[in-house]
């Protein structure tokens, strides 16, 4: 289980806190949503929990150990992150998914290693493309390529940014689809943020509503109520429902 205690993070000794005392508590297998405005601290989160940025105070633990104390090869056996667009370099699927082993093997790729890329390959309907220039994909296969190389560090814990920013909307149901299946089947716990709130809706299991570098609200799909859209988002939306499901109508700006 994720546990993020009172964390508190600002770009520098003088700037404003970007994130002021966040808590969140995420499951193994579940599928938590971060949503909020542009700017509201969600990518900042995220750096926290890479490491790529140090809290100025608060906590960061998994099933009781801390990220925060986890050097770098500790902390990607943990922690996956699949960008939002991936830049791998002219490497071939095979290599760039080999990449998210390193944490495993260090200078050199061994059996084991190779076994393991192709088992996910396979998993992941890839195999097919193994050969193949990472480059002369589509953005849909690189994204998955993207998750398949995070599966390669074999995480408990994957973070997603924005994951289907830049996809179809056949590819996007494919990206959530895929993720869904690593929650379910691999116990793995995943956050992730989201643009688009029928998509989150529908995605998750845990949603985290940010604004000015806090959580104003957090819970299960009763969250998301018109109060909450507006507080969060600055606009006024309509619910409707269909076929038992909730769905948001885009609103207008107050
Ligand atoms: P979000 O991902 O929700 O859009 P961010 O975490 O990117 O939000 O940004 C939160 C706040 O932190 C914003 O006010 C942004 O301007 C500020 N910020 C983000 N990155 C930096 C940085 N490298 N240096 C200084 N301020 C930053």
């Amino acid at each position: 289980m994720l546990k993020i205690e009172n964390l508190r993070f600002k770009y520098g000794r003088r700037a404003p806190d970007v994130l002021n005392g966040v808590s969140l508590e995420l499951r193994d297998g579940e599928i938590g949503i971060l949503l909020g405005r542009n700017g509201s601290g969600k990518t900042t989160l995220f750096r926290n929990i890479l490491g790529l940025c140090a809290p100025d105070a608060g906590s960061i633990r998994f099933d009781e150990r801390d990220l925060l104390k986890m050097n770098r090869r500790e902390r990607a056996r943990l922690v996956a992150f699949v960008p939002q667009e991936v830049r791998f370099g002219a490497l071939s699927v095979f290599d760039s998914v080999l990449m998210g082993r390193i944490a495993y093997f260090g200078l050199k790729a061994g059996r084991e290693d190779y076994e393991a890329v192709e088992r996910i390959l396979a998993e992941m309907q890839l195999s097919g493309f193994a050969r193949r220039n990472v480059e002369e994909l589509s953005g849909g296969e690189r994204q998955k390529v993207a998750i398949a190389r995070a599966m390669a560090q074999q995480p408990r814990l994957m973070i997603f940014d924005e994951p289907t920013g830049n996809l179809d909307i056949a590819n996007e149901q494919l990206i959530l689809e895929e993720a869904r299946r690593l929650a379910r089947e691999r116990h793995i716990a995943i956050l992730s943020s989201l643009h688009d709130l029928n998509q989150a809706m529908a995605f998750g299991d845990r949603f985290f509503f940010m604004k000015n570098g806090g959580i104003r609200y957090s819970g299960g799909a009763e969250c998301f109520t018109t109060d909450v859209i507006q507080d969060i988002f600055d606009i006024e939306v309509k619910m409707l429902e269909i076929e038992n499901q909730k769905v948001i109508l885009g609103g207008s700006h107050r």
